[in-house]
């Protein structure tokens, strides 16, 4: 299989070949079909698997489907909070897709490579993490967001200080979970994924990636991912 047999938007499709992908890694093969059906997934992956655009892929994917209804692929578009972007009166960021990866390094890696997946497409990337000024990254959020990529801590101090609401996420993906965990980070991430219980997002696409499946990680994936696909190395 090659990706030019999958069915992707075409700016995705461009992107990838502008990449230089050709042949997707083992974990894209399973998990991009499997994400694209819309089901929830918890996959087993080590760093350098390529595990960044097999969640990247069907997000991209399914919000330039569903969600942006292309007028033309780099016009801005119009954000009221309903559909991605910020509400006007508050300037809170509603993502469509949220990203959580333990570390800033990991967060700007998959913040680099999103953005080169979705470039031109229309949407829009943003990076959250701590250890650097809030204010700047309050900045990046206020010119409107489709996918954040965020540490957990950061995130949720963004939420208390109602500058971001997830109450518009649709795809959920959490990267390297097992480190999450390990670096104490459950809490939050539990905070998180209950801002998000509540629609009016409607059904929510949780992905799950590990490289270690202790108890605590089948306790999160039994508690945020609904019907969900494993899989194994
Ligand atoms: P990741 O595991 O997502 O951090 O990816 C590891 C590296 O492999 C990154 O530099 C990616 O850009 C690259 N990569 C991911 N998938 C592919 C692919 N299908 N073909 C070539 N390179 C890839």
């Amino acid at each position: 299989t090659s990706f030019s047999e999958i069915d992707f938007c075409s700016g995705l499709s461009d992107n990838i070949k502008r990449c230089q992908f050709v042949k997707p890694t083992p974990i894209q093969r399973y998990a991009i079909p499997v994400a694209m059906a819309g089901r929830d997934l918890m996959a087993c992956a080590q760093t350098g698997s390529g595990k960044t655009a097999a969640f990247c892929f069907p997000i991209i994917t399914r919000i330039l489907r569903d969600h942006h209804q292309l007028k033309s692929p780099t016009k801005k578009i119009d954000r009221n909070g309903g559909g991605g972007g910020f509400s006007l009166k508050t300037i809170m960021a509603c993502p469509l897709a949220l990203i959580l990866a333990p570390t800033r390094e990991l967060s700007c890696q998959i913040h680099d490579e999103a953005k080169k997946f979705s470039y031109k497409t229309g949407v829009k990337v943003v990076v959250a993490y701590g250890g650097a000024p809030i204010v700047q990254q309050f900045r990046n959020l206020e010119k409107g967001v489709d996918i954040l990529v965020a540490t957990p801590g950061r995130l949720v101090d963004m939420i208390e200080r109602a500058k971001v609401s997830l109450k518009n996420v649709k795809y959920l993906a959490l990267d390297e979970a097992d480190r999450m965990l390990d670096m104490g980070f459950e809490p939050q991430v539990r905070k998180i994924v209950q801002q998000m219980e509540m629609p009016p997002a409607g059904v929510r696409q949780t992905m799950l990636f590990s490289a270690t499946f202790p108890i605590e990680i089948q306790r999160l994936a039994s508690d945020f991912l609904s019907n969900y696909i494993f899989l194994a190395a």
